[in-house]
């Protein structure tokens, strides 16, 4: 596995903290927040691709969430930080901060997960610049 600062020099600062200091960016704040084109959503640090577009929903929330996640890019962590228990979710590739996985929460979506993931973390690449699927 690469080490964080491999991923130093493409990244940002701010991307940088989310991604290894597992920081958070405010809501609404994120490039992605209100993105609904069609395409791919992939690590920010090491480029693996980690969700669809055809999973993503607007909660409301502030930030980019989707219902799913493609099988065995992410990882789960307990997280018992501010109080309550949490599921971090992270790349499970490099081992990047991407976000939260809540569950149980009625928004009518099919898994009734929302995975609740920093635009920081992300890098979007729309299906229009992807080579055709056949
Ligand atoms: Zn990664």
């Amino acid at each position: 596995m690469s080490k964080p600062e491999d991923y130093k020099s493409k990244l940002t600062d701010e991307q940088y903290d989310v991604l290894f200091n597992k920081a958070t960016e405010a809501p609404f704040s994120g490039e992605y927040d209100q993105t609904f084109a069609e395409g791919e959503y992939a690590c920010a640090a090491c480029g693996t691709v980690l969700f669809d577009s055809d999973k993503k929903f607007d909660a409301h929330c502030g930030w980019p969430s989707f219902y799913d996640a493609i099988p065995g890019k992410v990882a789960f962590h307990v997280d018992n930080g501010f109080g309550s228990t949490r599921t971090e979710v992270t790349c499970a590739i490099c081992g990047g901060h991407l976000g939260h996985v809540f569950e149980g929460e009625g928004l009518g979506v099919p898994t009734d997960q929302r995975y609740c993931i920093n635009s920081l973390s992300l890098t979007f690449t729309p299906s229009t610049s992807l080579p055709k699927k056949v």
